[in-house]
């Protein structure tokens, strides 16, 4: 048996960061970037306006104000999009739209508010400086800048960066493929009725949908009965996805046949049992570069399993810096009291006040019980030797991602 501490650093470090991938630019997001990023191009291309109003040399305007304007002749009008094929000289003004390209000759915008047309002429009724109200080319990015950067995880932003600079396929790290097992004789499927003595396998899907919201690519495989022929087909099955998560059969029963499998399938096993509650016969296996997470059946063990320890696994392939949940302390609403001996993820709501936050537990907390698990906002680290925990005592926490109402 070993510490959880031991089992996350046994996991990382057989964990590989993936081969790359050209994705287009949409099926990128939430993936990291496997290439540095250099801009072929000034963004934006051209010296453009900033603002609606005119296009002026700014030395016309000097000393223009609201009681002494300027006047100055329009010579034309210039929409985005249009390059302007007259050039602009002292006293003469061009009307031009947000975004154009400043026409040659004009080195300042004079915004539509501070003028007034009459006619053909413009009063301008400020000065404006050179370069007042022009976006100068290459002042967002200059051509051969670096602009995203190898690792870089891939959110809406960086999205709109990449397509700003024509980048219509990038090359990612593969999200790794997750073949996902159930093993068990008491399993029926979610949509057939139940029977005596049966339960309906949720864990396939709570163990899918955890998988798709890390951004991996789940298979799962369905229900292998607890013989070794069964087992053993399926698991084959599962070793052709980078990954293989089996939920059930690795405790001490007589049917507990995954962990014989894996052995005769030449898989290596490099922890059984972890000094945990819930998830306690937890086992992991490194078969080629093949990695295999022997889950316990119990719905919360298996969740809980997932999300302290496959997940960092599945992010660190996917090439992500940050693998773990945010981790905050927080202060304890009730007392608590356990029978000390192993390390305890206690599911947890979480309320936060006055920049404090503070954690209370989601009812009952049996292995079984997978409603403790959809309630919690956190999960609350309680380490191996403590018994009891006095309301107000302070306790790490794993926050989930979102805080949601119940
Ligand atoms: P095991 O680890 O195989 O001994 O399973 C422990 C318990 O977890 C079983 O008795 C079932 O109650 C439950 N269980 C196992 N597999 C599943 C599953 N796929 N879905 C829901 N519950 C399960
Ligand atoms: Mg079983």
């Amino acid at each position: 048996m070993i510490e959880p501490e031991e089992a996350l650093k046994i996991i990382l470090e057989e964990t590989k960061i993936q081969p790359v991938e050209e994705v287009n630019l949409l099926d990128s997001l939430g993936y990291v970037l496997a290439e540095n990023i250099i801009s072929e191009v000034d963004i934006p291309p051209f010296d453009n306006s900033a603002m609606d109003g005119y296009a002026v040399c700014s030395v016309d305007t000097s000393g223009a104000s609201k009681d002494k304007p300027c006047e100055l002749k329009v010579i034309g009008d210039l929409p985005a999009g249009i390059v302007s094929k007259i050039k602009i000289s002292s006293g003469l003004a061009m009307r031009i739209m947000t975004g154009a390209p400043i026409p040659q000759g004009a080195d300042a915008v004079v915004k539509k508010e501070d003028t007034d047309l009459s006619g053909q002429n413009v009063k301008i009724f400020c000065e404006a400086k050179e370069g007042e109200n022009v976006r100068r080319a290459g002042e967002d990015i200059a051509k051969a800048e670096k602009v995203l950067l190898k690792g870089t995880q891939i959110k809406p932003a960086q999205v709109g960066l990449l397509a700003s600079l024509g980048k219509a396929k990038i090359y990612i790290y593969k999200p790794p493929t997750v073949a996902i097992l159930s093993t068990g004789d008491e399993l029926i499927e979610i949509d057939e009725p139940l029977q005596p003595g049966k339960i309906r396998n949720s864990n396939t899907y709570t163990l899918t949908a955890q998988v798709l919201s890390v951004g991996a690519k789940p298979f799962p495989l369905g229900i292998a009965s607890d013989t070794f022929e069964a087992t053993e087909r399926l698991i084959k099955q599962g070793l052709n996805s980078d990954v293989l998560i089996t939920t059930g059969g690795v405790s001490m029963g007589e049917y507990d046949v995954v962990k014989e499998v894996s052995a005769k399938l030449g898989a290596e096993l490099k922890f059984w049992k972890v000094a945990q509650k819930p998830g306690m016969p937890m086992a992991f296996w490194k078969l080629g570069e093949k990695l295999i997470f022997g889950l316990p059946g119990n719905p919360v063990a298996t969740a809980l399993c997932f999300e302290e320890y496959v997940r960092p696994s599945l992010l660190k392939m996917m090439g992500r810096k940050f693998l773990f949940r945010p981790e905050v302390e927080a202060i304890l609403e009730h007392d608590f009291k356990r029978k000390a001996g192993r390390a305890f993820f206690a599911r947890v709501k979480v309320r936060v006040e006055d920049g404090k936050c503070y954690v209370s537990v989601t009812g009952p907390q049996g292995s079984g019980i997978l409603k403790s698990m959809a309630l919690a906002e956190g999960i609350a680290l309680i380490s191996k030797e403590v018994s009891f925990l006095e309301a107000g005592s302070k306790v790490k926490v794993h926050l989930a991602e979102e805080k949601e109402d119940h």
